[in-house]
């Protein structure tokens, strides 16, 4: 089944065609860095200016790549909840023209069923229900057990900012343009992450909250305290702590409820030193980790119609009359949980 999978949910304009649910074919995504980076974050109204531009040059490049046509397709799926209001839209108006003309069943997926489902393509034989993912992203932090297609339980978000979200302000605050992960990410190589002793918020709690937001107001305190401070050493302690907290909780939670298998998704899965950190902690204790192929971490078209393959055949089509949605619950549960306000 050759499922045509749209993602424009944020700042990526993202189309790929993928096979059965695994086997990606073409997965093309044109970033809009450049357009947002002098502002140091995601604008809505230029981010929908540019899917507009771009949504029609990246479907014809995803199908071309994938050797085929649209007669070939056997579905199209976008991402239709949760997002931008105004990029969600040209994403989903793309996949109903192309359902309609090419009279193809229309899937339309909660964008972090998208990121849950990056761990699961190709992977099935190893991977199986439930598990625990920790998707952390620039909108969102969660932690949630997987238990069946489509059906998942919240043990753990954040009740203020995101993890990605105090990487992009802390990298704004320190000048190192957007998207602030990757750039604080490289100046931390050569930083010392004892260097500073900043807060790890809630993390001896024994729930799976999170929070961020008390060690963003201390780093960025640490910035204007010290014009001439050692950015790669602040990189490196502010780092150390996001990554402390993550694995701790995601440990913690796993341990609790007896998950040996624990993904990891979303923009910030690409942190190297996360990945090493998960891995060595799950090692200790002989639990798995599953991290995405990095192509499948940021926000892309593949994982979108991974999911909608796994999902069409629990579910069925959805109608032409489907809606973008920036705030909609989770899976068959309805799960709500806290993200970014920019979601408006
Ligand atoms: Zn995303």
């Amino acid at each position: 089944m050759l499922i045509l999978g749209i993602d424009t949910s944020c700042d990526d304009t993202g189309a790929a065609v993928v096979e059965d649910g695994h086997q990606v074919r073409s997965n093309i995504v044109a970033s809009q860095y450049e357009a947002h980076e002098r502002f140091g974050g995601v604008v809505p109204v230029i981010a929908a200016r540019e899917h507009t531009a771009n949504i029609s040059f990246i479907i014809e490049s995803a199908l071309e790549t994938a050797r085929i046509s649209f007669a070939d397709l056997d579905a199209v799926a976008v991402s239709h909840h949760q997002g931008l209001m105004l990029s969600l839209v040209v994403g989903v108006s793309a996949a109903k023209s192309i359902a309609l003309a090419c009279d193809i069943p229309l899937i339309g997926i909660h964008h972090l069923e998208g990121h849950i489902y990056s761990n699961l393509m190709g992977r099935s034989d190893e991977l199986h229900f439930p598990f625990l993912c920790l998707t952390v992203a620039g909108g969102h932090t969660l932690l949630l057990k997987v238990v069946s297609h489509g059906t998942y339980e919240l043990l753990g978000h954040t009740r203020d900012d995101a993890a990605g979200e105090v990487l992009d302000k802390v990298a704004r605050h320190l000048n190192l343009g957007y998207p602030g992960g990757a750039a604080i990410e490289k100046l931390a190589k050569d930083g010392n992450p004892h260097a500073y002793s900043f807060p790890r918020p809630l993390m001896n709690r024994p729930d799976g909250e999170f929070s961020f937001s008390g060690l963003k107001t201390a780093v960025t305190a640490a910035i204007d305290r010290d014009p001439d401070l050692n950015q790669a050493d602040l990189c490196a302690s502010f780092q150390q702590a996001v990554i402390d907290l993550l694995v701790s909780k995601t440990m913690r939670i796993a341990q609790k409820h007896q998950l040996r298998q624990i993904t990891l998704a979303g923009g910030v899965a690409l942190n190297t030193p996360l990945r090493k950190a998960l891995q060595h902690a799950a090692q200790e204790h002989e639990y798995q980790i599953f991290t995405p192929p990095r192509d499948l971490c940021m926000d892309n078209g593949a994982m979108v119609a991974g999911a909608a393959y796994s999902l069409y055949q629990e579910r069925g089509p959805d109608p032409l009359s489907i809606a973008a949605l920036a705030n909609a619950p989770l899976g068959k549960t309805g799960i709500r949980y806290r993200h970014e306000s920019k979601y408006k």
